[in-house]
C-alpha cells in the first residue's frame, strides 16, 4: 500500500509540525492499515493559525487588492494542475476513491470547479449605486460596497475532500478573506496540500492556514468559539452543523452550512428510458458516500414489479465487479472507516427489522483487501416512514419506495427532514418540471439534467443546510454589504 507524504500544518506562511511534534496515523480505507502520518494540532497551533489569519486580514492589502488575489489564485490553480497525480493518490488512499471515480467528483470536477470560480469572479459586484434621495432638506447619494467578511474557518468532511476544500478556500480567497482550513481527521493530506502549494505560490503569510487534528471536534470547536473568526463555512453532518450554529451563537458567528441529504429520484410511469432511469440509481459511485446522491428511488405502483426486476438484473450484472483498487473501470471502493462500515451495516440490519426486503447485497466484504467494503445493497418494499428511508445512511444502500400518483410522489419526496438534491424523469417535460418546482430541495435534476457544477450555486433546504456554495453566489457568501451615503 502506498505511503503518502506526511501532512504538515501550515501556519503563518510556514509548514510546521504540531506543537510538541504530535502526529497520528492516517488509516487507508482499502486495507485498514496506515497509509501515512499527519500532524496532530494542539490548541496552541489553532491559536497561532487564528492570530496569523486575523493579522493577514487586518494588516495587509489582501482584502482590498483584487488583482493580486486573482493572480495568486490562478498561480495556485496551476500548481494544483501540476500535482494532479498526487491529488489522485490522496483521493484513492485517504478517501477510498476507486480509480474510475477519481477523474470525476474527486479530482477532475473539483479542479473544473476552481476554473469556474475564476471565471465568475469577473461578475462579482463590488459596488452598487442606489442613487440619490432627499431627506432633511438635502439630497443624499447612497451606494453599497461589498467587502470580505474577514477570517473564515473552513471545516470540511472526508467524502470528496478536494471538491469541498476548493469550494470553500478558493471562494473565500477570491472574496478577499483569509482562511483557516480544517480538513476531516481521515483526509488530512488533502488539506495539507493546500498549505504546501500556498507556500510555493507565494501567498502572503497568514492568508491561508491549514490545521489537521486526530480529534474530530476539538480544533473545530475552538475555531467556532473564537471571536476573531468571522465566518464558519462547514460541510458535514447535520448533527455537527446544528452544534456549530449553537456554539457559534455566543459570538454571533456567520455560519454557512452544507449538510446531509436523503434525496429522492422519482421515475414516472411515462419515463422514456424507464429501465435506464431505474438502473442508474444503484448507489455504486464512491460507495454511496455523497451528500447529493439520490438514495431514495420512487417508482409508480403500476410499474413497481418491473422496476424491482430491473434492479435485480442490474445488481446481478454488477456482480463482484467493484472494489478493486487497480481497476480503472471501478467507481466503487470501500467506505471511509471501520466506524462508518459498522454504522452502514447497522442500517442494513435495521432495514430488515423494519420489514423491508433485502433485494441485493447487505454484507461486509473484508476479503476484498482487508478494508471497509460493503456490498452494493438495495432494499425494496420500503415505506417512507422507515428509518432507512428517513435517515442518511451515507453508504451503498438504495431504498425503493412505491407511489400511487404524482401527488403521492411529491408528498413522499417532501416528507423528509432533508432537501439537498433530487430528480424526476418523465416523457412529458412539463409534467416533470411541475413536480420539480414543488419539491423542497436545493437542486433538482429533470430527465437527468446535471444540476451540480462549479458555475452554479449548490446548497440545501431544511436540514440540508443554509447558504450556497459554488458559482457567483458561492463567492458572495463571503461578502458583507456596507452602505455609504454622502450629501450632494
Ligand atoms: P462530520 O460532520 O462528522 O465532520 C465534518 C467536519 O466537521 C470534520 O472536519 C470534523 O472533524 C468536523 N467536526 C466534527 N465535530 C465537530 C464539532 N463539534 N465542531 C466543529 N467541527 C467538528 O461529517 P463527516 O462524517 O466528515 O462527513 C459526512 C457528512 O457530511 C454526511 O452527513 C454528508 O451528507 C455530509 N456532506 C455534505 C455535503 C454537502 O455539500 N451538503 C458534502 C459532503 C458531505
Amino acid at each position: 500500500m502506498a505511503q503518502l507524504p506526511e501532512a504538515k500544518l501550515f501556519i503563518d506562511g510556514e509548514l510546521r509540525d504540531a506543537a510538541g511534534g504530535r502526529t497520528y496515523d492516517v488509516i487507508g480505507p482499502w486495507t485498514g492499515e496506515p497509509v501515512g502520518k499527519a500532524a496532530d494540532a494542539t490548541s496552541a497551533d489553532v491559536e497561532a493559525a487564528i492570530v496569523a489569519a486575523r493579522s493577514a486580514f487586518d494588516n495587509t492589502d489582501w482584502s482590498t487588492n483584487h488583482e493580486k488575489r486573482l493572480d495568486l489564485v490562478k498561480k495556485y490553480r496551476a500548481l494544483f494542475e501540476a500535482n494532479r497525480d498526487r491529488l489522485s493518490d490522496l483521493a484513492v488512499h485517504e478517501a477510498g476513491a476507486a480509480l474510475g471515480a477519481v477523474s470525476r467528483a474527486h479530482v477532475g470536477m473539483a479542479l473544473d470547479g476552481w476554473d469556474d470560480y475564476i471565471r465568475v469572479f469577473s461578475q462579482v459586484t463590488w459596488e452598487r449605486d442606489y442613487g440619490t434621495r432627499p431627506a432633511f432638506g438635502m439630497n443624499h447619494h447612497r451606494f453599497a460596497v461589498y467587502e470580505p467578511v474577514g477570517v473564515v474557518a473552513a471545516i470540511t468532511p472526508w467524502n470528496v475532500p478536494l471538491y469541498v476544500n476548493i469550494g470553500k478556500v478558493v471562494a473565500a480567497l477570491l472574496a478577499g478573506c483569509t482562511v483557516i482550513l480544517k480538513p476531516a481527521p481521515n483526509t488530512p493530506g488533502m488539506g495539507a496540500i493546500f498549505g504546501e502549494l500556498a507556500k510555493e505560490a507565494g501567498f502572503p503569510a497568514g492568508v491561508i492556514n491549514v490545521i489537521s487534528a486526530s480529534d474530530p471536534a476539538e480544533a473545530g470547536e475552538q475555531l467556532v468559539a473564537d471571536p476573531r473568526v468571522d465566518l464558519i463555512s462547514f460541510t458535514g453532518s447535520t448533527g455537527v452543523g446544528k452544534r456549530i450554529m449553537e456554539k457559534g451563537a455566543a459570538t454571533l458567528k456567520r455560519v454557512f452550512l452544507e449538510l446531509g441529504g436523503k434525496s429522492a429520484k422519482i421515475v414516472l410511469d411515462d419515463a422514456p428510458n424507464f429501465a435506464m432511469d431505474v438502473a442508474m440509481t444503484m448507489l455504486l459511485f464512491h460507495a454511496g458516500q455523497g451528500c447529493a446522491v439520490q438514495s431514495r428511488l420512487l417508482v409508480p405502483k403500476s410499474r413497481y414489479q418491473e422496476a424491482v426486476a430491473i434492479l435485480k438484473q442490474s445488481y446481478a450484472g454488477v456482480g463482484d465487479n467493484w472494489g478493486d483498487i487497480t481497476n480503472p473501470e471501478h467507481i466503487m471502493g470501500p467506505v471511509i472507516s471501520k466506524r462508518q462500515m459498522e454504522r452502514v451495516l447497522g442500517y442494513i440490519e435495521l432495514g430488515q427489522k423494519e420489514g423491508a426486503t433485502l433485494l441485493h447485497g447487505g454484507k461486509a466484504r473484508p476479503d476484498k483487501g482487508g478494508g471497509y467494503f460493503i456490498e452494493p445493497t438495495c432494499f425494496v418494499d420500503v415505506t417512507n416512514d422507515m428509518r432507512i428511508a428517513q435517515e442518511e445512511i451515507f453508504g451503498p444502500v438504495l431504498v425503493v419506495i412505491p407511489f400511487e400518483d404524482d401527488e403521492d410522489a411529491i408528498r413522499i419526496t417532501n416528507d423528509s427532514s432533508y432537501g439537498l438534491s433530487g430528480g424526476v424523469s418523465s416523457g412529458d417535460s412539463a409534467r416533470a418540471m411541475k413536480i420539480a418546482k414543488r419539491i423542497r430541495t436545493g437542486s433538482m435534476s429533470v430527465n437527468n439534467g446535471m444540476c451540480i457544477a462549479g458555475d452554479i450555486p449548490f446548497g440545501g433546504y431544511k436540514a440540508s443546510g443554509i447558504g450556497r456554495e459554488w458559482g457567483l453566489e458561492g463567492i458572495e457568501e463571503f461578502l458583507e454589504t456596507k452602505m455609504i451615503a454622502t450629501t450632494v
